[in-house]
């Protein structure tokens, strides 16, 4: 079956004799003992967490998927089955949540280097006897840097080590890391799969159900940062769209992107779509649509480019992304002192608003 048909029709698990069309939620969190399913405790499994998980896998082409409570859970949850003492290899430019998780969770527990994953010779270069998880964000937040995930699937595979990649921008719409190479997938599915900015979620995909998943799975059990059943039917009903709605990001994302590269107030523009990106040709080779996030610099500095934002009437100053409605933030301000991000630089999550309305907005904001 196609995306679009998996999108629709897997994860919606019927089990009422009068056949509704879309699954129930199931709140109970305990189940009687001997039941068919095998149902226990909510916070080890529940039926609407299952269908969402059977959904998610089969988009990201893996063998299986756990829901987690935030992409923050779901991340953390990976450096959390690692055994202790272990070295990870991540961008230096990586979500700023997750690498607060490394940071700030795991120091004396895991090493970290932080090094620009789109510079195969700097990952070789950081590459240890621990090391044991390739970290991949790609396209990353807010630069848009695209990272070449078969050639550092080679580099994890030589040394015996994981490939996760953060496949949040992407989606599986457009690129399946597991196809290639990657051992795990990472989502928020706060932001597109849910796509609305009322859900917090997140998950993994695995290529193989090892022992590496194993742990990920008690990670989840006995951690218990799992989502409640009432979120998994959300988001399983948002993840029926997906598709159509990235369709629509990237198209929208793509115009936005054109006109801000003519426009004189903006400096440069950040979008792996654009022929002008440094990595618009490795996307081009392992996506099928360049995602919906574009990134501009706007001529001068901070003052100016909080100036624009200021102006905008339809662009909401907020932080996150993936919604229908469209959003900008200057991410430096957000980032912190140590942020590597332009000072200058604003992140647009473009919606799926009329692109009319949204370019004449922009045009107002910058004149
Ligand atoms: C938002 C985000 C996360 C963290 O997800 P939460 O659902 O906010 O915990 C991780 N990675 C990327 C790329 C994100 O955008």
């Amino acid at each position: 079956m196609k995306f679009e048909t998996l999108a629709i029709h897997k994860g919606n698990l019927i089990t009422d004799k009068n056949k509704p069309v879309v699954q129930p939620i199931t709140l109970s969190t305990t189940f009687e003992h001997g039941n068919e399913a095998g149902a226990l405790y909510t916070r080890a499994s529940n039926p609407n967490r299952s269908a969402l998980e059977e959904v998610i896998a089969a988009l990201e082409k893996g063998k299986e998927a756990a829901a987690f409570s935030s992409g923050n859970a779901a991340g953390t949850a990976v450096y959390q089955a690692l055994e202790p003492g272990s070295h990870i290899i991540a961008p230096d430019d990586m979500y700023h949540g997750l690498h607060n998780s490394m940071t700030m969770l795991f120091k004396g527990i895991h090493e970290v280097t932080f090094v620009d994953m789109s510079n195969l010779e700097a990952v070789k270069a950081a590459i240890k006897p621990n090391t044991r998880l390739f970290w991949v964000e790609s396209p990353s937040n807010p630069l848009l840097k695209i990272t070449d995930i078969r050639a550092i699937s080679a580099l994890a595979k030589a040394q015996k080590a994981l490939l996760a990649c953060d496949n949040t921008f992407a989606t599986p719409v457009f690129q399946n890391p597991l196809l290639l190479g990657a051992d795990i997938v990472m989502h928020s599915s706060t932001k597109y799969f849910g796509g609305h900015s009322d859900i917090l979620g997140g998950a993994l995909v695995t290529k193989e159900t090892d022992d590496f998943w194993a742990k990920i799975r008690t990670v989840q059990r006995v951690g218990g940062a799992v989502p409640s059943p009432a979120d998994c039917y959300w988001l399983t009903r948002s993840i029926r769209t997906l598709a159509y709605r990235m369709k629509g990001h990237a198209e929208h994302a793509m115009i936005l992107a054109e006109f801000l590269s003519n426009h004189p107030k903006v400096e440069e523009v950040f979008y792996p779509g654009l022929k002008s990106h440094r990595g618009h040709e490795i996307a081009a080779g392992q996506m099928s649509g360049f995602g919906g996030i574009v990134s501009f610099t706007v001529k001068g500095g901070a003052a100016e480019a909080d100036d624009v934002v200021s102006k905008l009437h339809l662009f909401a100053n907020a932080t996150s992304l993936g919604g229908v409605e469209s959003l900008i933030e200057r991410r430096a301000a957000v980032e912190g002192p140590d942020t590597l991000t332009p000072p200058n630089l604003l992140r647009v999550s473009v919606g799926l608003e009329h692109t009319d309305d949204l370019l004449e907005d922009l045009d107002q904001a910058l004149s």
